[in-house]
Formats: structure tokens, C-alpha cells, sequence
């Protein structure tokens, strides 16, 4: 059979198949405030074209059920333990695999992008590059000369899994001379502070992320089943990396990349730069003041979350809660009531949190204010 029998027999089968569930547990957040738009990226996943466990077309299916907008395909060059059975020269076949089939779903909105894992032992590590052209100029012998390729190629490249027990067995991320002068050469451009493979995250490699001014970056590192790995669709989710982008273009992807506009999303966890981090937080979480009942000066606030995370907050105000403690959770698209103990009547309400879901260093955690005016009292209340 020749290649189009072929694309049009996967055409075929895959229009049959199609599931009518599609997009029923989509990850959305709200836009920042800046007009950024969040973009749900996973930009490392396997299939049986390295050692995962799945033909790439359900790759593609599980990043549409999820309502990813960005999927990368990042086989190991090196590692190819089905190579007998799945024999592929062209280390881009995983890649047109996986368009053959998203092209044949006629999924819109996501992207799916190639990828490699440049795969090696200590000092090297593995090492991810997207938006390939050619994964095949990346298969030499000598990593800092795969990495260079990546890079002529206009490639984005990071650090994976770096706190991985086989190559850091006290579960502390640390750079290699390595990695140190691929980002003195500007040939690093970010790393990984979760990976769902390891099941892990790492607050070093956030604070190497701050430190290099490295990207912070999320990832499933995906080999079997996403649903079955994190009970997604049930209340999971894979590990992924929020990319807050311009608009949906792979340019602005790419870009918003590059400098670093991004959020690692593991469990109920945000890591990222502050500043990253904090334009997620208040586009998720916003307050409204009630009316103060009678003459008591305890105010009635609402905290609603807009995101797909439950967030658990310290309150770090002046003021006290008549109803909950300090630590309190909103869970995802919910809201939590609080009654403000603000001592006196006033026209605008302002609340500080340690949001303690969060990291943005070294076991540091984003401080967030949120304010809203109080409405004045209704007519009632003067009639009374
Ligand atoms: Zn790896
Ligand atoms: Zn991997």
C-alpha cells in the first residue's frame, strides 16, 4: 500500500471511531489580565515509536479529550526498545503519525508539534528539543553537538526530570558543567520542576529556573495511559505547563516559550516565576463584598475560583474570620464564603493570602492581595 492508501485508510477508520465525549473535561482557564490567554501545553509524551505503550494517534486523542491546545511528540533517540518489531529510519515518523491522525479527527485548536528526547547518562541527561524540523539531525554521537542541532533549527530545548532517582539518587536537581555552558550559550532554555513519569516535582529546579532565568515547565513524560496514569476525566490531571501566550498561533507558543511566560500545573500545584504564577492566581480567583447585616461590622466576602484547581489559602490580613480559620480551601470552580471581621464599616475591602498551593521559589510560596469595593447598604436598611 502506498502512503496515501494508507493516510486515507486512517482516514477512514478514524472518522468511524471518533467518540462523541470529545472535550467533556477540557482544561480552561481564564484569560490574565494583561489579555494573555492560557494555553494547556504537554511537551513530553511517548508512544510504541520509543518505549511507550500506545500508537501515536491516542496521543492525540487523549490531548483532545483533555482540551490540551499544545501536544509535543518526544520520542528517545537513543533508547528504541520496539525498533525490531516498529522499525523507523526516519526518527519524524512518530511525529506524521500523529498529524496523519489529528488531521483525520479534524480536531481544531490543537496543536501537535515534533519533538526529540535526546536521551543520555550523567552528566548529560536526557534533554528535550521541540519545534523540529528534522529529529534526524539530532541522531550523532556527541550530545553538546545533538543539542547544537536543535538549536540551528530554531529549537526550543529543556531539561528533563532532573531530580530522576536514576541520575540524581538523592532526589536533588543540580546542573552538570554540562547543562552550565549550554545555558552560558544560551543552548538551554528551560527545565523541568514536574514530570508524571517520576511522579514528582522539584523546588530546586525552580530555584535553578530563577536563577539560569530558565523556563519553568511541567510534563506528563507520558509512556502508557494518561487516564489510567492520572485518573483523568475523574478529577486528575496530567502534569502540564500553562503557556501564557498572545493568542493561539504556534508563533506566540513559541514565543511566550522563550521568554520564559509559562506555569508548571502538577496536582493542585502552580510553579513558576512569581510573576507568571500570580497573573494565573488572580485571573482564577476573584472576591465580592456582601452588604455588612445590621449594625455588626463583620462583612460578608465571597472568594470564587474561575480554574480547574482547588486552592488552599493562609490568611495573612489584619483582619480575622468569624467563620473559617486561617487555612481554608476554594475548591475548583467553587466558592468559599468568609464573614471579615473588618472593626469598623468600610467602603472597600481589602484581603492578603499566602496561596499556599503554590510555589515561586525555594519553598516560597505567592503572596496575593485581592480587593473589592463594598456596595453601600440597601434601602431597606435605612427604612428599618
Ligand atoms: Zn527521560
Ligand atoms: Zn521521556
Amino acid at each position: 500500500m502506498n502512503r496515501t492508501a494508507i493516510s486515507a485508510s486512517l482516514l477512514a477508520i478514524a472518522c468511524y471511531t471518533a467518540p462523541a465525549s470529545a472535550h467533556e473535561r477540557a482544561v480552561e482557564f481564564p484569560n490574565t489580565a494583561d489579555g494573555s490567554i492560557v494555553l494547556a501545553a504537554d511537551l513530553h509524551t511517548h508512544s510504541v515509536f520509543s518505549d511507550g505503550q500506545v500508537w501515536p494517534s491516542i496521543r492525540v486523542e487523549e490531548a483532545h479529550r483533555d482540551g490540551l491546545e499544545v501536544l509535543a511528540i518526544t520520542e528517545h533517540l537513543e533508547h528504541q526498545p520496539k525498533k525490531a518489531d516498529i522499525p523507523h529510519p526516519d526518527r519524524n515518523r512518530s511525529y506524521e503519525v500523529a498529524v496523519e491522525s489529528l488531521v483525520a479527527q479534524g480536531y481544531e485548536g490543537l496543536l501537535v508539534v515534533n519533538g526529540a528526547e535526546i536521551t543520555r547518562s550523567q552528566p548529560h541527561g536526557h534533554i528535550n528539543a521541540i519545534f523540529l524540523e528534522d529529529a534526524n539531525a539530532l541522531l550523532v554521537e556527541d550530545p553538546r553537538a545533538a543539542v547544537d542541532a536543535a538549536n540551528a533549527q530554531g529549537g526550543f530545548v529543556f531539561l528533563n526530570h532532573p531530580n530522576w532517582l536514576p541520575q540524581a539518587p538523592d532526589g536533588i536537581a543540580r546542573l552538570s558543567e554540562f547543562h552550565e555552558a549550554l545555558i552560558r550559550d544560551g543552548r538551554l532554555h528551560g527545565i523541568e520542576v514536574a514530570n508524571g513519569t517520576m511522579d514528582g516535582h522539584s523546588e530546586h529546579a525552580l530555584q535553578i529556573a530563577l536563577d539560569k532565568n530558565l523556563t519553568v515547565l511541567g510534563t506528563s513524560d507520558i509512556h502508557g495511559l494518561v487516564d489510567w496514569t492520572h485518573n483523568a476525566g475523574h478529577g486528575g490531571h496530567r502534569p502540564m505547563t500553562l503557556v501564557l501566550a498572545r493568542d493561539k498561533s504556534e508563533a506566540s507558543m513559541k514565543a511566550a516559550l522563550f521568554e520564559g511566560r509559562t506555569v508548571a500545573w502538577h496536582n493542585d500545584d502552580l510553579m513558576g516565576k512569581a510573576e507568571n504564577v500570580e497573573a494565573v492566581v488572580k485571573a482564577c480567583l476573584k472576591i465580592e463584598a456582601g452588604h455588612y447585616p445590621g449594625k455588626a461590622s463583620v462583612l460578608p466576602v465571597k472568594i470564587r475560583n474561575a480554574c480547574p484547581v482547588n486552592f488552599t489559602l493562609r490568611n495573612t490580613s489584619e483582619e480575622t474570620f468569624q467563620n473559617v480559620s486561617d487555612v481554608f480551601r476554594v475548591e475548583r470552580g467553587g466558592e468559599t464564603e468568609l464573614s471579615v471581621r473588618t472593626g469598623e464599616v468600610l467602603k472597600t475591602v481589602d484581603l492578603t493570602f499566602e496561596v499556599l498551593n503554590t510555589q515561586v521559589g525555594f519553598r516560597k510560596s505567592l503572596d496575593l492581595e485581592l480587593s473589592a469595593p463594598v456596595p453601600a447598604p440597601p434601602l431597606e436598611a435605612f427604612v428599618r
